[in-house]
């Protein structure tokens, strides 16, 4: 385990992080400081798929950095939580930018991946992301793989009012979880300071507001859930 090398801590600069200030304010909380080896992580996480009722781990809780960027380290958990035990959901909070991460994780047997998006036009996108060394076709290459071999795909929408429910915005994330067969919708808060946020993003297309946006998302999108976590995959 010492030998497997633990990269940088996340591979985006979001504007409202809250592990790592990107925009000279202080985020709530701070990064682990340390890389818990593999073992660590397998005694954690069997000893709680084994015990709970409708069980899920999650990797990238509470976004504390991007988990795909240690794909390596944690598909190897991954390998050996699943040796020691088939029940429960192995998930992943990521903004799956990294493709090879996210191929070594769904090859080890992850369940489950929530795929974090501010917005789903691309300039948006890259504003309030800013990712360092990928694009939004990576992160859609990183679903396809995924779901193509059998992870539920969730998004973790940033959900702000005023800018997700602008037509625009709501026409890309329509078109862009039909084209991705996205299988839920989770609508988080974006926890901003409202002007800060409207002087990056200043937009004049006309807005919903937040219950027609979900009631046009639960009409033109019938089979995708909406909701706000994640839940438990049933395997056959
Ligand atoms: S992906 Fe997560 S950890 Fe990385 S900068 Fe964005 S919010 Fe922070």
């Amino acid at each position: 385990e010492g030998g497997i090398p633990s990269m940088k801590a996340c591979n985006a600069a979001c504007i409202a992080c809250i592990s790592e200030d990107h925009c000279g304010t202080a985020s709530p909380q701070n990064r682990l400081d340390f890389v818990p080896t593999v073992q660590e992580i397998v005694e954690v996480a069997s000893e709680h798929l084994l015990k709970a009722r409708d069980a899920i781990i999650s990797f990238g809780q509470g976004c504390e950095g991007e988990p795909a960027l240690n794909g390596k380290r944690l598909s190897q958990a991954i390998h050996r939580i699943r040796n020691l035990c088939s029940q429960g959901t192995i998930n992943m909070n990521t903004n799956a930018g990294y493709c090879e991460g996210v191929k070594l994780m769904t090859d080890a047997g992850m369940d489950s991946m929530r795929v974090t998006i501010f917005s789903a036009i691309e300039e948006n996108y890259i504003a309030y992301h800013c990712p360092q060394d990928y694009s939004l076709a990576d992160v859609e290459y990183s679903i396809a793989y995924a779901r193509e071999h059998g992870v539920k795909i969730s998004l973790n929408l940033l959900t702000f009012p005023g800018f997700t429910d602008r037509m625009e915005e709501v026409e890309a994330l329509v078109e862009f979880v039909r084209k991705n067969q996205v299988d839920m919708i989770q609508l988080r808060n974006l926890n901003i300071d409202p002007e800060f946020l409207m002087r990056i993003f200043p937009g004049k297309s006309p807005v919903l507001g937040i219950s027609n946006f979900i009631k046009l998302l639960e009409r033109e999108l019938p089979g995708v859930r909406i909701g706000s976590y994640t839940h438990t995959v049933h395997r056959k």
